[in-house]
């Protein structure tokens, strides 16, 4: 399938660490699908490197010099700035359907079967279930459709400041109109919100497909010790039971999966500065 990707957003190194968190947990479960990851700007040569690593595609967008109405729409609204780069998601009309993830998510089994959903699909927001949660959904590339999310950007702005707000109001019959386009919360599960309702995740926890640690406190903001396995928090050990299982699953990965990738291009850049000075040697002894 060459024509459907998973598509992520990191806009700094930082996020760079979540994105390469989330592709390496598709790649341990039967990846049919590309791999996508948008950067800005910022994001430093060694991260797009180990990135591309992982991802079969590392697209860098730049809204400065982005198309004539992109450009035009981060002038009239600078404050949507990141909420208009996860937007350049449409932009990728070489694929016909994608499914984006958002940086801060974990996938736990194989998800292949979101792509039998259409446009646009989304689960539950556990804050507000009348709207959707944009961390995880099924979309359509299309110019068409970019410009005009960019328009009702422009004119309406987001009521949250973010891209979920403008998403939800830009496709606002999603929670009335058409189930198949509810993903079950399974596809989108908050690692923080689970226990207003704690015999429900008790019976479906289990179920859980994709994992999304939404909120302030990322994965990457604790503490990790590699000897005991255990998940930090500022030195005390993180809140609850479920939220830990899921913190030491990312880190696990993390740990495993991407860490090597860094001494691997560790390794490259050696071999290249030793390979790069004998040539130097070389040319100084001809020089002589
Ligand atoms: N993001 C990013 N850089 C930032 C903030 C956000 O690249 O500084 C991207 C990243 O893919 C992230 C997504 O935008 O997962 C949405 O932001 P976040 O996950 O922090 O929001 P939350 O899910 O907590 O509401
Ligand atoms: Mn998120």
């Amino acid at each position: 399938m060459t024509d459907q990707a998973f598509v992520t957003l990191a806009t700094n190194d930082i996020y760079c660490q979540g994105a390469l968190v989330l592709g390496q947990s598709l790649r341990r479960h039967r990846l049919t699908r590309k791999l996508v990851v948008l950067i800005t700007p910022q994001v430093s040569d060694l991260l797009r490197r180990i990135l591309s690593k992982v991802f079969d595609e590392v697209i860098e967008v730049n809204l400065i010099d982005s198309a004539d109405y992109i450009h035009l729409a981060f002038l009239k609204r600078p404050e949507l700035g990141l909420t208009l780069t996860k937007l350049h998601c449409w932009t990728l009309t070489h694929y016909s359907k994608c499914v984006f993830l958002d940086a801060d998510t974990l996938v736990l089994s194989n998800v292949d079967e979101l792509f039998d959903r259409g446009e646009f699909s989304a689960a539950p927001d556990p804050g507000w279930p009348d709207c959707f949660n944009s961390g995880v959904f099924v979309f359509q590339p299309s110019l068409h459709t970019h410009k005009l999310l960019l328009q009702h950007a422009m004119e309406h702005g987001s009521f949250d400041g973010a891209d979920q707000g403008l998403l939800n109001s830009f496709f606002r019959n999603w929670s009335t109109t058409d189930i198949h386009k509810h993903l079950p919360f399974i596809y989108n599960l908050s690692s923080n919100t689970m226990y207003t309702y704690s015999p429900a995740f008790k019976q479906f926890g289990s179920s859980a497909k994709v994992v999304h640690f939404l909120g302030s406190m990322k994965p990457w903001n604790y503490k990790y010790n590699p000897q005991s396995g255990s998940v930090l928090e500022q030195g005390s050990v993180s809140s609850s039971q479920h939220q830990a299982a899921f913190l030491h699953l990312w880190w696990t990965v993390y740990q495993n999966n991407v860490l090597p990738l860094y001494k691997s291009v560790q390794a490259e850049n050696l071999y290249f500065q030793s390979h790069h000075h004998h040539h130097h040697d070389y040319k100084d002894d001809d020089d002589k």
